[in-house]
């Protein structure tokens, strides 16, 4: 028992023996217990979501034996990268299983017509994704609804959405700090990847398609890769063009922590979960195109987000106006923490658990929130 808990731990640990127990002994134990699924368990429901890289649908099960869990579950036919995919939520359930979806199990299906294919299985987390919160005219009361299962009887007004907003900010960066000090950089956040898990009435992560694990080396730096340019920072590989390609698996995993100081690839993500807080903040901002638009007057402020509020706030939208008007509560706090998220240089920007201890969240009215998380 002793040795079983001592394995466990080293397992479940981040920053310990990187990928190797992953890799050889408790996989090849965990196969012994855990459930297994293949083609013919599911029933195929509603589509979610089709990508370049793979299909996703809702699921649920032909039959419901014992030892499977019921419920309704996702459903992901994915293509090469899916062998990526796979690893990265083996990963994320083993050292920081809430920051993301449920992964049930992955596994190569190759009996498909269209050739083979990865298989990966989650539970099915609840109906909406931030996106789709977000481009609700009731933003964000109705993810108050969500979060505190009724709606509560106070005035609205910007105080109010002010704390919707910091609760919803602390839930993205609690969950991205998990993946980060896991050792993987997401490279895709963005509110259509965020799901609002019903179960546990906050948000989670989802999509591990594009994500990095640096401590292994998966997908170092992949040659053909496709960011979303409406979300991504300005630099565009996370890690400096000058490091050589991917080192082999235990190189990388003794060098990474070096190479996470020295490049900072986590910053990414911040920079992207910047712009979710802009879009909270500012409904004028929540549509595609005036995000793309944002992002051009951006880049004539050399990326510098203070220059950019003294060319709009001048002639500002009451809605712009409000926007900051928010930002700038309790002094400015919000603002503050807005502009350490999307500043151009990576190594400027604050990093996932910087900013959960940004003054920022300890702001009193949020008490009404937090005690549900
Ligand atoms: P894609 O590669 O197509 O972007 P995603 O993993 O982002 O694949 O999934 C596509 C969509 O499917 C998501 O935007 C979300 O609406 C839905 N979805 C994915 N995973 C889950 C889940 N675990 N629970 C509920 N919905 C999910
Ligand atoms: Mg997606």
């Amino acid at each position: 028992a002793l040795a079983l808990g001592a394995v466990s731990y080293l397992w479940a640990t981040p920053g310990v023996a990187p990928g190797f127990w992953d890799m050889f002994v408790l996989a090849f134990v965990e196969r012994l217990f855990r459930t297994t699924y293949r083609k013919d368990d599911f029933v195929l429901g509603k589509k979610l979501g089709e990508g370049a890289f793979g299909v996703v649908y809702r699921v649920s099960l032909a039959k419901k034996p014992s030892s499977k869990k019921e419920g309704d579950l996702v459903l992901k036919k994915a293509t090469e990268y899916g062998a990526v995919e796979i690893w990265m939520n083996e990963r994320v359930r083993r050292a920081c299983a809430n920051s993301c979806a449920d992964f049930l199990y992955g596994f190569l299906e190759s009996s498909s017509k269209k050739g083979a294919e990865y298989w990966l299985i989650w539970r099915f987390e609840g109906e909406a994704t931030l996106s789709d919160l977000m481009l609700s005219k009731d933003f964000p009361y109705n993810v108050e609804a969500m979060i505190l299962g009724e709606v509560q009887d106070l005035p609205k007004g910007l105080e109010r959405e002010n704390r919707i907003v910091q609760t919803i900010m602390r839930q993205l960066l609690f969950a991205l700090d998990g993946l980060h000090s896991t050792g993987i950089v997401h490279r895709d956040i963005k509110p259509q990847n965020i799901i609002f898990s019903e179960g546990s009435r906050t948000f989670k992560i989802i999509d591990l398609g594009a994500a990095a694990d640096l401590r292994v080396g998966i997908n170092y730096i992949p040659k053909e890769f496709l960011l979303d340019p409406r979300y991504t920072a300005p630099e565009q590989y996370i890690m400096s063009t000058q490091t050589p390609s991917a080192p082999s698996a235990p190189v990388a995993a003794a060098l990474s922590p070096v190479l996470w100081q020295m490049n900072l690839p986590d910053r990414f993500d911040i920079y992207s979960t910047g712009l979710i807080f802009l879009q909270m903040a500012f409904p004028a901002l929540r549509s595609d195109s005036n995000l793309i638009q944002f992002n051009r007057q951006l880049k004539r402020c050399q990326n510098d987000v203070v220059a950019w509020r003294k060319t709009v706030e001048p002639r500002a939208s009451p809605d712009l106006r409000r926007g900051f008007e928010m930002l700038d509560l309790d002094e400015g706090i919000g603002w503050e923490l807005l502009t350490s998220m999307v500043r151009y240089k990576a190594r400027q920007r604050t990093s996932a658990k910087a900013a959960l201890a940004h003054p920022y969240f300890d702001r009193e009215g949020l008490l009404v929130l937090s005690f549900m998380q």
